[in-house]
């Protein structure tokens, strides 16, 4: 169900001259509306002030250091921006050094975060950037607070989607300091995408979860006991089988000793299962994750992003809206369009998603099924039910689990009224989701 995006438009401009007071911010959208007047429009000396104190000002979070990361750090503080922070959990490898142009050889081993900073404050005079390496999701909600903008070049889904339900769980349309907008790029090849967020406003990276027919998310009770694909396979050796084997040391990905017992463990439990197709190419592109890069994606991406945040910020022209995907497989070409919020968005949504099982269906396979919708992708989801508030099965901690996992194996029906509300929660993102269901005649 899709929601009107006008209606959400109207809002967000009623908040965003709160949100960023700048030059007569009702002229410009008045201008940009009347495309004639436009071309007349040439900034005054008055104007240019405003929008040097504004990119002064204006505190940017980057997030990721990686190939994106260090186009958007170049780019933005060339841009004008001068109090830059950016974080990264990764160290510099030498695979990354083709494209991530702010490392060098020397740099190899060392934060992404801390060099890409440096690189940049060297580079360009009277930016400010303070890199931080650690996981975003173990930065404290004062860290967030400090930042009007967060610029998102992520490699990983799974950080997109915690950032954006941070974020979004964060912003009270009441307070318009709690609305931090989310510019969020990312590339696949000659594939990419730039996007802008503006929580509870326009629609979150989680009401166009379903666009990524990829699947990325693999359900934990099939990894564990009916594994299907090869992938189901490697990912049991890398987060059941290594930690049994290995419970001191965690898998290094980088080092071809761990690949290769992931490999040969994963190709045993697919030959039990008569399954085909676990390769060490496969093994290395599963749990690494391996997206393929290119330079020039990056590039053209970051680029696209760099110049919304400066729009946004200073109200110089008007920003996306909301999403602009670019496809260089095929010629080159680019569409924009504005994605609608929905409804039933486990994170910025205030509907519940209603779904149709039949009666039969275990509670085990109702995991696998919260894992593999496309729209919903929770591998880890814990459950308990709106009304009487008890569990139905919970990931943590482990009496818990322990004590609630003999529900797996019950059917539904013993557990639960067909159109019953659970509360459906995931121990990796901030996702609270009321899920309807319903059992089929
Ligand atoms: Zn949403």
């Amino acid at each position: 169900m899709a929601l009107d995006s006008a209606k959400y438009q109207a809002l967000y401009r009623a908040i965003l001259p709160q949100r960023f007071p700048s030059i007569a911010m009702a002229d410009v959208l008045s201008a940009t509306e009347n495309s004639a007047a436009t071309d007349g429009a040439v900034p005054t000396a008055a104007d240019t002030d405003e929008i040097r104190r504004l990119l002064h000002d204006c505190k940017v979070l980057v997030v990721g250091a990686g190939g994106l990361g260090c186009e958007l750090l170049k780019d933005l503080a060339l841009s004008g921006f001068q109090d830059l922070h950016v974080i990264d959990m990764d160290t510099i490898d030498v695979s990354n050094l083709n494209r991530q142009f702010l490392f060098r050889l020397s740099d190899v081993g060392k934060p992404k975060a801390v060099v890409a900073a440096a690189f940049i404050e060297n580079r360009v005079q009277g930016a400010k950037v303070t890199p931080h390496y650690a996981k975003i999701q173990d930065m404290a909600d004062d860290f967030y607070a400090q930042f009007q903008l967060v610029v998102c070049g992520l490699d990983s889904v799974e950080a997109r989607r915690w950032m954006n339900a941070y974020l979004v769980g964060q912003a009270d349309l009441a307070n318009p300091d709690t609305i931090k907008p989310m510019i969020d790029g990312g590339t696949e090849g000659f594939n990419g995408q730039a996007r802008v967020i503006i929580p509870k406003i326009t629609s979150c990276y989680e009401c166009s979860l379903d666009l990524f027919k990829k699947q990325m998310v693999y359900p934990i009770c099939t990894i564990a006991n009916t594994p299907r694909l090869p992938e189901h396979c490697i990912e049991w050796a890398s987060v059941i089988a290594w930690p049994d084997h290995f419970p001191d040391q965690p898998v290094d990905t980088d080092n071809p000793k761990h690949l290769r017992w992931l490999y040969t463990s994963a190709s045993k439990r697919a030959e039990q299962f008569g399954i085909r197709g676990v390769t060490y190419t496969l093994t290395q592109g599963v749990v690494k994750n391996i997206i393929p890069a290119i330079a020039s994606t990056n590039a053209i991406i970051a680029a696209a992003c760099a110049n919304e945040a400066l729009k946004l910020v200073t109200s110089c022209h008007l920003h996306l809206d909301n999403y602009m995907m670019y496809t260089g497989t095929e010629g080159v070409y680019t569409y924009t369009y504005a994605y609608s919020r929905r409804a039933d968005c486990p994170v910025c949504g205030q509907e519940s998603k209603h779904l149709t099982v039949a009666p039969q269906l275990t509670l085990a396979e109702l995991l696998d099924l919260l894992a593999e919708s496309p729209d919903i992708q929770l591998a880890s989801p814990s459950l308990r039910s709106a009304h009487t508030n008890r569990s139905l099965y919970l990931q943590a901690p482990p009496q818990l689990e322990q004590r609630t996992r003999p529900n797996l194996s019950k059917p539904l029906t013993e557990l639960m009224e067909s159109g019953e509300e659970i509360i459906v929660t995931d121990r990796r993102l901030p996702i609270y989701l009321s899920l309807v269901v319903s059992f089929s005649p």
